[in-house]
Protein backbone atom coordinates (compact mmCIF):
# COMPACT_ATOMS: atom_id res chain seq x y z
CA UNK A 1 0.00 0.00 0.00
CA UNK A 2 1.23 2.98 -0.63
CA UNK A 3 0.80 6.23 0.84
CA UNK A 4 0.94 10.26 -0.45
CA UNK A 5 3.47 12.39 2.37
CA UNK A 6 4.16 15.37 1.80
CA UNK A 7 7.58 17.09 2.44
CA UNK A 8 9.02 20.21 3.10
CA UNK A 9 12.70 21.26 1.75
CA UNK A 10 14.68 24.42 3.25
CA UNK A 11 18.25 25.36 3.00
CA UNK A 12 20.28 28.78 3.65
CA UNK A 13 23.68 27.40 3.55
CA UNK A 14 25.76 26.60 0.81
CA UNK A 15 24.46 26.68 -2.92
CA UNK A 16 20.78 25.73 -1.56
CA UNK A 17 19.07 25.72 -4.76
CA UNK A 18 21.63 23.13 -6.00
CA UNK A 19 21.48 21.37 -2.35
CA UNK A 20 17.18 21.18 -2.74
CA UNK A 21 17.01 19.78 -6.51
CA UNK A 22 19.52 17.30 -5.47
CA UNK A 23 17.97 16.12 -2.82
CA UNK A 24 14.50 15.72 -4.22
CA UNK A 25 16.28 13.48 -6.86
CA UNK A 26 18.08 11.55 -3.33
CA UNK A 27 14.67 11.21 -1.90
CA UNK A 28 12.68 9.64 -5.32
CA UNK A 29 15.69 7.27 -5.29
CA UNK A 30 15.64 6.50 -1.50
CA UNK A 31 12.19 4.49 -1.55
CA UNK A 32 9.74 7.68 -2.13
CA UNK A 33 8.16 8.35 -5.65
CA UNK A 34 8.20 11.82 -6.57
CA UNK A 35 4.44 12.91 -7.82
CA UNK A 36 4.82 16.82 -7.35
CA UNK A 37 7.14 19.53 -6.31
CA UNK A 38 6.57 23.03 -6.18
CA UNK A 39 9.18 25.63 -7.31
CA UNK A 40 11.75 27.56 -5.84
CA UNK A 41 10.72 30.17 -3.00
CA UNK A 42 13.17 32.64 -1.20
CA UNK A 43 11.65 33.37 2.50
CA UNK A 44 13.10 35.82 4.91
CA UNK A 45 14.48 33.47 8.13
CA UNK A 46 12.34 32.51 10.84
CA UNK A 47 14.20 32.28 14.21
CA UNK A 48 17.76 33.55 15.12
CA UNK A 49 19.41 36.33 12.74
CA UNK A 50 20.53 34.33 9.22
CA UNK A 51 20.53 34.32 5.93
CA UNK A 52 17.51 33.96 3.62
CA UNK A 53 16.09 30.76 2.84
CA UNK A 54 15.06 28.71 -0.37
CA UNK A 55 11.88 26.64 0.43
CA UNK A 56 10.51 24.00 -1.65
CA UNK A 57 7.80 21.23 -1.18
CA UNK A 58 7.12 18.42 -2.35
CA UNK A 59 4.61 15.17 -2.55
CA UNK A 60 5.80 11.62 -2.93
CA UNK A 61 4.30 8.50 -3.03
CA UNK A 62 5.77 5.75 -0.55
CA UNK A 63 5.37 1.94 0.67
CA UNK A 64 7.76 2.99 3.67
CA UNK A 65 6.14 3.65 6.74
CA UNK A 66 6.39 7.38 8.36
CA UNK A 67 8.60 6.67 10.96
CA UNK A 68 11.15 5.03 7.97
CA UNK A 69 10.48 8.16 6.08
CA UNK A 70 11.76 10.37 8.70
CA UNK A 71 14.78 8.41 8.89
CA UNK A 72 15.43 8.37 5.33
CA UNK A 73 15.07 12.44 5.53
CA UNK A 74 17.66 12.44 8.48
CA UNK A 75 19.54 10.05 6.69
CA UNK A 76 19.52 12.90 3.80
CA UNK A 77 19.97 15.89 5.72
CA UNK A 78 23.24 14.68 7.05
CA UNK A 79 24.66 13.61 3.81
CA UNK A 80 23.98 17.52 2.77
CA UNK A 81 26.43 18.04 5.88
CA UNK A 82 23.82 19.00 8.18
CA UNK A 83 25.14 20.10 11.70
CA UNK A 84 22.52 20.56 14.54
CA UNK A 85 23.31 23.35 16.99
CA UNK A 86 21.00 26.45 18.04
CA UNK A 87 17.47 26.04 17.76
CA UNK A 88 15.79 27.15 14.27
CA UNK A 89 19.62 28.33 13.27
CA UNK A 90 20.79 28.03 10.01
CA UNK A 91 21.61 24.81 8.13
CA UNK A 92 22.32 23.05 4.54
CA UNK A 93 19.46 21.16 4.23
CA UNK A 94 16.46 20.82 6.40
CA UNK A 95 13.97 17.97 5.34
CA UNK A 96 10.42 17.77 7.55
CA UNK A 97 7.71 15.22 6.80
CA UNK A 98 4.77 17.57 7.22
CA UNK A 99 1.94 15.15 6.08
CA UNK A 100 1.57 11.76 5.96
CA UNK A 101 -1.82 10.38 4.17
CA UNK A 102 -4.02 11.47 7.24
CA UNK A 103 -1.99 9.81 10.08
CA UNK A 104 -1.56 12.07 13.20
CA UNK A 105 1.33 9.81 14.94
CA UNK A 106 2.80 11.92 18.54
CA UNK A 107 6.08 10.53 19.64
CA UNK A 108 8.99 11.53 21.13
CA UNK A 109 11.05 11.23 17.89
CA UNK A 110 7.99 12.17 15.35
CA UNK A 111 5.01 14.62 15.13
CA UNK A 112 2.15 14.12 12.59
CA UNK A 113 1.08 16.61 10.80
CA UNK A 114 4.43 18.87 11.32
CA UNK A 115 3.13 20.70 14.44
CA UNK A 116 4.12 24.13 13.15
CA UNK A 117 3.70 23.53 9.83
CA UNK A 118 -0.11 25.49 9.72
CA UNK A 119 1.08 28.51 11.30
CA UNK A 120 4.29 29.04 8.41
CA UNK A 121 3.98 30.77 5.20
CA UNK A 122 7.37 29.65 4.55
CA UNK A 123 5.59 26.03 4.46
CA UNK A 124 2.13 26.58 3.41
CA UNK A 125 2.87 28.67 0.14
CA UNK A 126 4.73 26.33 -1.32
CA UNK A 127 2.71 23.42 -0.53
CA UNK A 128 -0.12 25.48 -1.85
CA UNK A 129 1.14 25.48 -5.09
CA UNK A 130 0.64 21.82 -5.22
CA UNK A 131 -1.74 20.62 -2.51
CA UNK A 132 -4.11 23.47 -2.23
CA UNK A 133 -7.26 21.16 -1.52
CA UNK A 134 -5.06 18.34 1.14
CA UNK A 135 -6.66 18.68 4.75
CA UNK A 136 -4.88 18.77 7.21
CA UNK A 137 -6.44 16.04 10.15
CA UNK A 138 -6.42 18.23 13.19
CA UNK A 139 -7.05 21.58 11.95
CA UNK A 140 -9.64 20.17 9.46
CA UNK A 141 -9.11 23.09 6.93
CA UNK A 142 -7.22 22.51 3.51
CA UNK A 143 -3.86 23.93 2.90
CA UNK A 144 -5.29 26.71 1.15
CA UNK A 145 -7.42 27.58 3.87
CA UNK A 146 -4.70 27.56 6.31
CA UNK A 147 -2.70 29.89 4.18
CA UNK A 148 -5.66 32.24 3.69
CA UNK A 149 -5.60 32.95 7.36
CA UNK A 150 -1.36 34.06 7.48
CA UNK A 151 0.78 36.61 6.14
CA UNK A 152 2.66 35.77 3.24
CA UNK A 153 4.95 39.00 3.59
CA UNK A 154 8.83 37.36 3.35
CA UNK A 155 7.69 34.85 0.92
CA UNK A 156 8.79 35.01 -2.79
CA UNK A 157 8.92 32.68 -5.97
CA UNK A 158 12.26 32.74 -7.13
CA UNK A 159 12.49 33.36 -10.45
CA UNK A 160 15.20 32.76 -12.85
P1 LIG B 1 10.92 22.74 13.28
O1 LIG B 1 10.53 21.34 13.67
O2 LIG B 1 10.30 23.81 14.15
O3 LIG B 1 10.71 23.01 11.81
P2 LIG B 1 13.68 22.14 12.88
O4 LIG B 1 13.22 21.59 11.55
O5 LIG B 1 14.84 23.07 12.88
O6 LIG B 1 12.46 22.87 13.60
P3 LIG B 1 15.09 19.82 13.62
O7 LIG B 1 16.28 20.09 14.48
O8 LIG B 1 15.31 19.63 12.14
O9 LIG B 1 13.99 20.94 13.86
O10 LIG B 1 14.33 18.50 14.11
C1 LIG B 1 14.38 18.05 15.44
C2 LIG B 1 13.67 16.70 15.53
O11 LIG B 1 12.28 16.82 15.21
C3 LIG B 1 14.11 15.64 14.55
O12 LIG B 1 15.25 14.98 15.00
C4 LIG B 1 12.90 14.70 14.49
O13 LIG B 1 13.07 13.54 15.29
C5 LIG B 1 11.80 15.51 15.11
N1 LIG B 1 10.53 15.51 14.37
C6 LIG B 1 9.32 15.29 14.93
N2 LIG B 1 8.34 15.33 14.02
C7 LIG B 1 8.93 15.59 12.83
C8 LIG B 1 8.41 15.77 11.51
N3 LIG B 1 7.09 15.68 11.25
N4 LIG B 1 9.29 16.03 10.52
C9 LIG B 1 10.63 16.14 10.79
N5 LIG B 1 11.18 15.98 12.02
C10 LIG B 1 10.33 15.72 13.04
CA1 LIG C 1 11.92 22.67 9.96
CA1 LIG D 1 13.54 19.49 10.64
Amino acid sequence: METDCAIALGSNLGDSEQTIEAALARLDRDGMRLRVRSQLYKTAPVGPPQPDYINASAVFHTALPPEQVLQVLLAIEASFGRIRRERWGPRTLDLDLLLYGDQVIDTPRLTLPHPRMHERAFVLVPLAEIAADWQHPLQLQTVAELLGQLDTAGVYPLVA
